[in-house]
């Protein structure tokens, strides 16, 4: 019998007893107890399911370490990929009920702060679909990242996510897993070479396991750990003072695992942080020993069978965990315990920015963890002669301060990653370019083996299939084969392109997403905008250098030269925002506060009136990251070049049919190669201009004197034209963009001007605007996360 088949006679006989237990008739369920229900029965299904498919392979089981998961919503994702999700439509439909509405009783697990999360998310999908044997790694906090508010100042306000405490059934918590971690303590010299560390507490970490369902593939776990201990351990002996939790003396296991920290792209060096870090490695390390110990096989062959794929250098302290495992639970000598361990791990860069690169307080760590900071004294030590043999006596100074792990008090993340692993990657061309450059220079000439591109990717099975359904419906129309497993097949739709029947059927479909998009602004806004204008979109963290601060100068030299030329003819602009900053990063904050200020002015303004809207969704998450998505006409893409790994939202987008407007960082420029420099709109500087501008001097006050609509603009913010008159609001925005300018906004608001300009010429030609969406979605293949885990099997997890 299919699983289909079975599906079906397990759908009808719970459904009959679910009902009956509860007096009702199905059409008597409401949306909550629909939800439950299906959530219910899938989990069963699922469940039953993995017990059959597991397969027998030969390659490397990929353990995906990540402190974030941002998963989003998993029901309507998982019946996709269990092929139940029409029957499904149909069943509820006959008694009355709409399976997207009931799907949307699903609280959206936010375990992650944005790209990164979302990332290994996708790649979790890919592994299961493409049957890459897999297991992802990650903490169960309790509160994810908060929920975003607005004051009716429109400053954000920040609330705590407790998603868990919701009904929440697609997690199964697996007490047959329990791990325990140590810490603090001391290390004792047991016989020459050989050492114990006697922890001071002990923590047990318990497993959640949250069922990663492939496309018509596999069925693999994400492990989740959660803190837990009976009794509090008392982090006053540790009298680290100021390292540790200020006001509090004691504390339990539990709050290890509490929340996560709400950081992107900034590290701020708490101890509770370094613990998760430790908690969540030691956990993970222990499992994948236990697991491969359990087939039967030995530890000398660890690499052979497993591979640590370390996401970002939050899980660095899993090289040394994981050598400490080897030399004193398992007696390997030094040697031996290096090579399986540098053979084992492989690190992927995500960050440029210095702010991001995580670095320890050297006491800090070794109070923690002494064990492992005499470990890592000792890679550095060993590192040390390697440097001195390879590099002549001139350069050797220059190139330890480079590559030393432990410098100046601090034991440096990324270096440890570096030497501790076999692979080193960026995650696009561009990136991984100035990892080697600009980064890593020095390692590059002692590892030349060791650096790798692999480009980030989506998955379509929940950037198109569930975000987008009716040009899901409308590919699978045109499209031999199954595009939802072989992403290159869109390229059949660009003959398509110039054809007048199929734009029609494109456009409609974007009309419908933007008149959904609509509904959901009108619903939490109060908001009426404008269907016929551009949805023009910039949806993710704040941060200074995403450059959201350049997008609201346009808008407001925009205003100022709509309100100075009532008759100028314009091609009406609804300018969409979403997303979070950091609860710490004040400058984030404020250009929200800002942008918030703005919209108020400009949609109250009736001069406006057809002409330009400013909406500003709060919460941004990945089901709200559905709905923007496939309505947008125009993608934001505007980091200063050099700072933006790669970008993920920008694929997400592109496939989708928006036009990108963006600087030549990241995956744009990727992007742009394969979609054609006509079909995009690229603007500023490069990572090379802007090079020699910093170099030469950069002086964002030249850029104020001489461009009357920027000054213009700026002194708008300055004399309280957006804040009833008060000139102090944004006074510290203001005076950052004119005094440090640290990601070179004014130095590009000319281009992006121009930039824009030629979005709405552009945008007014229909037939050629819809050729140019089309094409878009045609040629995003290669941006599918299935590539991308393809890249890594190829180059970096072969065995
Ligand atoms: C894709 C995604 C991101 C990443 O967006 P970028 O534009 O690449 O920074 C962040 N958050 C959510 C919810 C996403 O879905």
């Amino acid at each position: 019998m299919s699983f289909q088949t079975e599906f079906k006679t397990l759908f009808e006989q719970s459904l009959a007893q679910y009902c009956q237990t509860r007096y009702l008739t199905p059409q008597q369920l409401s949306k909550t107890q629909w939800y439950q229900f299906i959530a219910q029965v899938s989990q069963q299904a699922i469940l039953q399911k993995s017990q059959k498919n597991r397969p027998l392979t030969d390659v490397r089981h990929v353990n995906y370490l990540s402190m974030e998961f941002l998963v989003g919503r998993l029901l309507g994702n998982n019946l996709q990929n269990l092929e139940v999700y029409d029957f499904i439509t149909q069943q509820v439909k006959q008694y009355g009920a709409e399976l997207v509405d009931i799907l949307e009783q699903e609280t959206d697990p936010a375990l992650g702060n944005g790209g990164l999360g979302r990332l290994a998310a996708c790649y979790l999908d890919s592994m299961a679909s493409l049957a890459q044997p897999a297991t992802g790694y990650g903490l169960h906090y309790q509160y994810g990242l908060f929920k975003q508010s607005f004051s009716e100042q429109g400053k954000q306000k920040e609330q705590g996510d407790a998603w868990g405490r919701d009904f929440y059934p697609q997690q199964q918590h697996h007490l047959d897993f329990t791990q325990q971690v140590g810490f603090g303590g001391e290390v004792k010299l047991i016989s020459h070479d050989k050492y114990a560390w006697k922890p001071e507490w002990i923590v047990n970490g318990e497993a959640f396991d949250l069922a990663v369902v492939g496309y018509k593939g596999i069925q693999q776990p994400l492990r989740l750990w959660q803190g837990y201990s009976e009794t509090s351990f008392d982090l006053s002996k540790f009298d680290e003072g100021e390292y540790l939790f200020a006001e509090e003396k004691v504390i339990d296991a539990s709050k290890l695992t509490k929340v996560l920290y709400p950081n992107d792209n900034h590290q701020n060096g708490k101890a509770l942080r370094l613990m998760q870090q430790y908690f969540h490695c030691a956990c993970s390390v222990a499992d994948i020993i236990k697991r491969h110990l359990a087939q039967g096989r030995k530890l000398e062959q660890l690499a052979e069978y497993e591979v640590i794929q370390l996401n970002d250098t939050h899980p660095a302290i899993a090289i040394p965990e994981l050598m400490r495992v080897l030399l004193d639970d398992y007696d390997f000598s030094w040697q031996q315990a290096w090579q399986i361990c540098s053979q084992t791990f492989a690190y992927t860069n995500h960050t440029l920015l210095p702010e991001a690169l995580e670095q320890w307080d050297q006491n800090l760590l070794a109070s923690l963890l002494p064990r492992h900071f005499m470990i890592i004294d000792r890679i550095n030590n060993e590192l040390y002669h390697q440097v001195k043999a390879h590099f002549s006596d001139e350069e050797f100074s220059d190139i330890w301060q480079q590559t030393a792990v432990l410098f100046g008090y601090r034991v440096r993340m990324a270096n440890l990653c570096v030497v501790g692993s076999f692979a080193v990657n960026g995650v696009a061309k561009i990136h991984s370019d100035l990892v080697v450059s600009d980064l890593f220079p020095a390692y590059a000439r002692l590892f030349k083996d060791r650096f790798y591109n692999v480009t980030n990717g989506i998955t379509p099975r929940r950037w198109i299939r569930q975000a987008n359904p009716q040009l899901s419906a409308l590919l699978d129309k045109h499209i031999k084969g199954d595009w939802t497993k072989d992403l290159s097949l869109l390229q059949q739709i660009e003959k398509f392109a110039k054809n007048e029947k199929f734009q029609t059927a494109y456009a409609q479909i974007k009309q419908a997403n933007k008149q959904r998009l609509a509904d959901k602004i009108k619903q939490e806004l109060g908001l009426e905008v404008d269907t016929q204008a551009i949805f023009d979109v910039q949806i993710k963290r704040f941060h200074e250098y995403k450059r959201q601060q350049l997008n609201l100068l346009n808008i407001i030299a925009t205003y100022q030269e709509l309100k100075a030329n009532p008759n100028q003819d314009v091609v009406p602009r609804v300018f969409i925002f979403a997303g979070k900053a950091a609860p710490g990063y004040f400058m984030a904050k404020q250009i929200i506060h800002a942008i918030n200020c703005v919209a108020d002015v400009i949609n109250n303004d009736p001069d406006m009136k057809g002409k330009l809207q400013v909406v500003f969704l709060p919460d941004y998450r990945v089901s709200l990251a559905e709905i923007i998505i496939p309505a947008a006409d125009v993608s934001e893409q505007i980091s200063l070049a050099g700072k933006e790994a790669s970008g993920t939202g920008n694929m997400k987008l592109a496939l989708n049919g928006a036009i990108t407007l963006g600087t030549l960082d990241g995956a744009n420029v990727e992007i742009a190669d394969y979609v054609g420099n006509e079909n995009v709109i690229i603007f500023g500087h490069t990572v090379e201009s802007i090079k020699q501008e910093l170099k030469a001097g950069y002086e964002p006050m030249r850029y104020y004197q001489q461009d009357k609509v920027l000054a213009q603009a700026i002194d708008s913010l300055a004399n309280g034209t957006f804040s009833k008159g008060d000139t102090t609001t944004f006074e510290m925005l203001v005076k950052e963009l004119l005094t440090k300018d640290s990601f070179c906004t004014l130095a590009d608001f000319a281009s992006y001007r121009q930039a824009q300009q030629k979005i709405a010429n552009f945008y007014q030609n229909r037939t050629a605007w819809i050729e140019a969406t089309i094409l878009n979605t045609a040629r995003l293949g290669a941006f599918s996360s299935d590539r991308s885990i393809k890249d890594y099997q190829t180059q970096i997890w072969k065995k």
